[in-house]
């Protein structure tokens, strides 16, 4: 009895000694665990209020763009609310121009094809205004239950754009009442210049009229008249030809001219226009970039000209994609030709012998000089600019600079 009696003890003395052991090892798990938890609370809240504070804004969005959630900061910049934003397609609210885009790089970033991507867009607020965006998007893997997301970034650059695109029609504007001003000069000088041999031959013209209508007319006097006439209806043909010879032989740069960074600075600071009008741009250039001796100033300007046309073309067309293409190609003839294609409404027969002509135009506040100007800066490079019928639908201008 007694040996059973010890026996026993000792079995509940070690397993008490067990429990004791496994509720101290409870309690320090319990307690790391809480630990932990702690800190997972503390790290969360942090996340949370970067989330919910910062300025930009930030969104978790599906393969289609969807979003999941999105912060206060891009709920305000695009007008939604906490709930009705879950579910907007980033790409349905990208402007028309750049849907496509929008899309294949959403996929191409899901696919794995792009690590990652920043563009500068503009999206369509909830009340139909625009929102001026630089976008930053990421792919977050998938993790546990989740599936793959798309981590967007977005900063709201409206008041900036709004800015560049005011200071741009100022200087546009600025650069329109220069040339009035300038053209202004110019008629005024001309006027100037040729009124006095043109009131010479009328005073001259009236004289010979007087002395030929007397009974028995002094036709020595009327051909002195006459000869006047003549002198001072040739000294006015003279300023003319000096004043064209001005305009033509206007002085030119000669340089080398770096093509696809003269272009590439060009469309940018034509960026806010062209994405404004929704206009889709195309760059061909041949490969490796040829060489060109040129004015840079004179050709950036030409080549402006015609963008410029392009896209007050375009503006007035609805139903097809909005597109310009510039592309430059080896001249058969040496040199290059450049090609600046539309998809506007190209241009009426009847309009297409005067385009050239100075102060032609058919918008309401225009000058009428773009292809005038044009046509001359390329003349003087030893070129020319014509408008190619064969390409249609839309504009196509076309010019061509030679080898020196
Ligand atoms: P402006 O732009 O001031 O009118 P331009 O000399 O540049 O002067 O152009 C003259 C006219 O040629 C324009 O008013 C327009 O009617 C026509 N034009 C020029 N480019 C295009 C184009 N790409 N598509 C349609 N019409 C054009």
């Amino acid at each position: 009895m007694r040996r059973s009696v010890d026996i026993l003890q000792r079995e509940l003395n070690s397993q008490a000694s067990d429990i004791l052991e496994l509720t101290a090892g409870l309690v320090e798990s319990r307690k790391s665990l809480q630990r932990s938890f702690t800190a997972l609370q503390v790290s969360d809240r942090r996340w949370l209020g970067l989330y919910d504070n910062t300025a930009v804004g930030i969104a978790l969005a599906d393969r289609d763009g969807r979003i999941l959630s999105a912060n206060p900061a891009l709920q305000r910049m695009l007008g939604y609310d906490r709930a009705d934003i879950v579910g907007v397609s980033l790409i349905e609210i990208t402007e028309l121009s750049e849907r496509a885009a929008a899309e294949r790089n959403v996929h191409g970033l899901f696919d794995g094809e792009l690590p990652g991507y920043k563009v500068h867009k503009r999206y369509e607020k909830k009340d139909g205004g625009y929102l001026w965006a630089n976008v930053c998007a990421s792919r977050i893997p998938a993790m546990a239950q989740d599936g793959p997301m798309l981590a967007v970034i977005v900063e709201d650059i409206t008041l900036r754009m709004e800015a560049e695109r005011s200071l741009a029609a100022t200087r546009a504007e600025l650069t329109r009442v220069a040339r009035f001003t300038a053209m202004g000069e110019l008629v005024a000088s001309i006027a100037h210049e040729i009124n006095q041999p043109l009131s010479a031959v009328i005073t001259n013209s009236q004289a010979a009229l007087r002395w030929l209508s007397h009974d028995e007319p002094n036709l020595v006097e009327v051909a002195a008249a006459l000869q006047r006439v003549n002198r001072d209806a040739n000294l006015a043909g003279a300023v003319i030809s000096r004043i064209r010879g001005f305009l033509r032989a206007g002085a030119i740069r000669r340089e080398p001219v770096d093509l696809a960074r003269m272009l590439s600075e060009l469309l940018q600071m034509l960026q806010v226009v062209l994405t404004e009008a929704g206009v889709q741009v195309g760059v061909d250039l041949p490969t490796p970039q040829p060489d060109l001796i040129a004015d840079p100033v004179q050709l950036q300007q030409v080549i402006l000209n015609l963008v410029i046309n392009a896209v007050d073309a375009m503006r007035e067309q609805s139903g097809r994609a909005r597109r310009l293409d510039i592309a430059v190609t080896p001249d058969p003839a040496g040199g290059l030709c450049f090609a600046v294609r539309d998809s506007g409404p190209g241009i009426a027969e009847d309009s297409e012998a005067r385009l050239f002509e100075a102060f032609f135009s058919t918008k309401p506040d225009g000058l009428g000089m773009g292809l005038a100007i044009s046509r001359s800066i390329v003349e003087n490079h030893g070129g020319r600019l014509w408008l190619d019928r064969s390409a249609g639908p839309g504009a196509c201008f076309k010019f061509t600079i030679p080898d020196n």
